[in-house]
């Protein structure tokens, strides 16, 4: 049987096998991942685009209640396209998020953010308070560092 069978997208699987399937997604590594990668793309998301596929898996994550990921609790891992930061979402009412350097999971080096990069781009176009100035569009979201890159 294949794993994709035993993922149970398809064929007849016992419960039993489901939850040893289940059990052992959470300890190998190896599955875990494929497992992932696959539910990445499964979205129609390419798992190549982010730092790796924890990430990417986690932030592709869409619940079919919470349109919002701050109200989601399913939700771990936001990113922010405007300063290329991936972050845990707090949840206080606000957008805020904690920041993260590496993935959770694998430790990989994620990008460095462009936090500091989009105020003084901005500054330089003349907006000292960007957050509540109306700014051009392009700076809401990653078009204005890809258009650099
Ligand atoms: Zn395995
Ligand atoms: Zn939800
Ligand atoms: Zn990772």
């Amino acid at each position: 049987m294949g794993y994709r069978d035993m993922v149970g997208l398809s064929v007849d699987v016992d419960e039993a096998q489901r939850a040893d399937w289940a059990d052992h997604l959470h300890t190998c590594r190896l599955c875990g991942d494929w497992y992932q990668e696959q539910q990445v793309r499964d979205r129609g998301d390419d798992p190549s685009r982010f730092p790796c596929v924890h990430i990417a898996y986690r932030v592709t994550f869409e619940c079919s209640e919470h349109d919002d990921p701050w109200d989601c609790p399913d939700c771990v891992l936001v990113y922010s396209g405007k300063f290329d930061e991936y972050g845990i979402p707090v949840r206080d009412g606000g957008p805020s998020m904690i920041s993260i350097q590496f993935c959770p999971w694998c430790g990989v080096e994620l990008p460095r953010s462009r936090r500091d990069q989009w105020f003084e781009t901005l500054a330089a176009l003349g907006y000292r308070d960007p957050e509540d100035e109306n700014i051009p569009e392009a700076f809401q979201s990653e078009e204005w560092w890809r258009a650099r890159t």
